[in-house]
């Protein structure tokens, strides 16, 4: 290690990205430190058991289970994980009524059909918004594929490009009982971690970088920055000055959807619904609003919004949207469900000051903006995290996109700096 430097790398962040990150790089033999904002580590992957039953108020799947290396990770470290049964399951409500049967298939029915049709579309148009591409579809098609870009992306479809979404890597997914945080935590432990760390500005230096936190200085000869690109964009941290023009353009073209939770727990009662029977109510305010209940048969609902709607919870506080939630769910079960209510908890990533969103999603006409994220234009300075695991790995949005990014970004970084490396490393 160059004499004048605390460390070879500095990781800004402690989510899924930085972990990876600090664990490549210890393996490879380098030293580092990662430097949190937060008192936990995790990011956007957090279980929450503030209310007694626990819940994942961040990333609860483990996506493309075939090839995410987390189920690895948690087999690693003995924590179970199970197969998830799928989406498909929520009972439809509208206004308290349930939506009949004939309903419920036709909406299937037009989402597979979207799939079709956007196999005809050219590839030079793919670029466009989701909700031009559902144009083709009629009223209550257009809403299934609102509800899936609300749910699925955080975002309204009229902000996200296709073929940014169509670029997601598809498969089975898993869960984790205890918690994908719990998980995700668990992995990082041992690690160089500074907590309550917040990092303020890097500085280029003739040595390498001074990263300059709320505790002091660390001195590093290369900086791997994992902070979303919500926080980015938010100018939250200062950067060097020679920031290429193509990460600058990436960061533009990218934007951060608002997908949003509010966890309810109850006495106990559990309202004569048994669990699995999950409910939609398709006119919540702002869109569709998922209700999971009883997971993993603990005394819990946990509702989910996203773009519009997520972004209203959020504006609303926690007091006010637990009370809407609440309500919401009283119509739909048919009873008022707030005797039995014992606390409630907003998880609103949107308004979270170290996240400034759930995750980055390509604007339309800006599918290119991931890959031009990879190059900052300064040496030694690299950039990952989910936003950036497009392109090769179809695996951007999730905790996985986030590790690979993570163990990419340490790899050149290391490569950068002449640190030996395996061969199988430089592939
Ligand atoms: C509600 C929700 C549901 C999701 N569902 C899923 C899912 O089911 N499956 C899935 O795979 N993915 C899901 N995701 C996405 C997934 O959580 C993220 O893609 C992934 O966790 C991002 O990891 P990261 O390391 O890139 O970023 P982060 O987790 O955001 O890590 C960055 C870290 O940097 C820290 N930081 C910020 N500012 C500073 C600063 N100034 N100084 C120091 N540190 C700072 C942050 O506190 C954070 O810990 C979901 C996300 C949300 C919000």
């Amino acid at each position: 290690m160059n004499q004048s430097a605390d460390v070879d790398l500095a990781i800004v962040g402690a989510g899924a990205a930085g972990i990876t990150a600090a664990r490549t790089a210890l393996g490879l033999g380098a030293t580092c430190v990662v430097l949190e904002a937060r008192n936990r580590v995790g990011g956007r992957v957090h279980t929450d058991a503030s209310l007694g039953p626990h819940f994942d108020a961040g990333a609860a799947y483990i996506h493309f289970c075939d090839r995410n290396p987390w189920v690895r990770e948690a087999r690693r470290l003995g924590i179970e994980t199970r197969q998830w049964r799928g989406f498909m399951h929520f009972e439809p409500y509208i206004n308290g009524v349930r939506v009949p049967e004939e309903a419920v298939l036709r909406r299937r029915r037009v989402r597979e059909g979207f799939w079709t049709h956007l196999e005809s579309i050219e590839d030079q148009d793919l670029d466009q918004p989701i909700s031009d591409a559902a144009l083709v579809l009629q009223d209550e098609g257009r809403d299934a594929i609102t509800d899936m870009s609300r749910l699925g992306l955080g975002e309204d479809p009229q902000h996200v490009s296709l073929r940014d979404y169509m670029a997601l890597w598809d498969g089975p997914d898993r869960i984790v009982p205890q918690g994908y945080g719990t998980l995700v935590m668990a992995a990082a432990a041992g690690l160089p971690i500074r907590l309550d760390c917040p990092v303020d500005r890097i500085n280029q230096t003739s040595a390498g970088f001074d990263v300059v936190t709320a505790k002091g200085v660390i001195k590093a000869r290369a900086v791997v920055l994992t902070v979303s690109v919500g926080v980015l964009k938010a100018g939250r941290i200062g950067l060097p000055s020679g920031l290429s023009a193509d990460f600058c353009s990436g960061l533009d073209g990218l934007a951060m959807g608002a997908l949003t939770k509010v966890a309810l727990a109850f006495d106990g009662e559990r309202f004569g619904i048994p669990q699995g029977a999950d409910k939609i109510a398709l006119d919540a305010p702002g869109g569709s609003m998922t209700f999971e209940l009883w997971p993993f048969d603990q005394n819990l609902v946990l509702a989910v919004s996203g773009g519009q709607g997520g972004r209203r919870l959020i504006e609303q506080g926690e007091a006010a949207s637990v009370e809407d939630v609440a309500r919401l769910f009283s119509t739909i079960i048919g009873r008022d469900c707030r005797p039995h209510l014992r606390g409630g908890r907003l998880s609103g990533w949107w308004g979270d000051p170290y996240s400034e969103g759930s995750y980055a999603y390509a604007k339309p006409d800006r599918h290119h903006a991931r890959a031009m994220l990879l190059d900052t234009g300064i040496e030694g300075l690299y950039y990952a995290g989910e936003a950036t695991a497009g392109g090769r790995f179809g695996a951007c949005m999730t905790v996985a996109g986030a590790s690979y990014a993570g163990w990419d970004a340490v790899k050149k970084a290391l490569k950068t700096l002449g640190h030996p490396l395996p061969r199988r490393v430089l592939r």
